[in-house]
């Protein structure tokens, strides 16, 4: 094989994929599934963020019992919100509710859901999605973007 047919096989390969990842998108309900690693590394790493202000705020680094205590209880508030965030998700999705996968940060041994991501069962409705989408107390970036790309969707339906 010559450089230029290389460059040409190349070529066509990084087209066959990026048709690929479009055709792969255009299901809202397949892309939702899809980006839920993406997602939970995502909040995983706005949680470590907010896990190095508290550290600062609490100076649980410096080891005192006393702010290890701070840390351990902002902990176990950070996994009810998560855990509640997601059930409320997979409630409101009824029948549909599916499974919900969580990434844990461990400290002292405890491990602590700090992000979460709910995935339905195949066939939910778009109308019991938006509800999903929007059934948190707070709906993350994530469930807001999802609840917007569903209203769109539903809008086409109804013409
Ligand atoms: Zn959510």
């Amino acid at each position: 094989m010559n450089s230029i047919s290389f460059i040409r096989n190349l070529f066509l390969l990084s087209l066959v994929v990026s048709l690929l990842t479009v055709f792969l998108g255009a299901n809202p309900a397949q892309a939702a599934e899809k980006d839920c690693g993406k997602e939970l590394n995502q909040e995983y790493k706005a949680f470590l963020k907010k896990l190095r202000a508290q550290n600062f705020k609490t100076g649980a680094a410096s080891g005192s019992g006393k702010a290890a205590k701070a840390m351990t209880k902002w902990l176990q508030k950070v996994h009810k919100e998560v855990v509640a965030h997601e059930n409320a998700h997979k409630k409101a999705s009824g029948k549909w509710g599916g499974t919900i996968k969580y990434k844990n940060y461990t400290w002292w041994n405890i491990p602590y859901a700090v992000a979460g991501c709910h995935i339905p069962k195949h066939g939910r409705p778009l109308e019991v999605s938006l509800k999903a989408a929007l059934a948190p107390k707070e709906p993350s970036k994530w469930d807001l973007e999802n609840a917007k790309k569903i209203r769109a969707l539903l809008k086409k339906k109804k013409k």
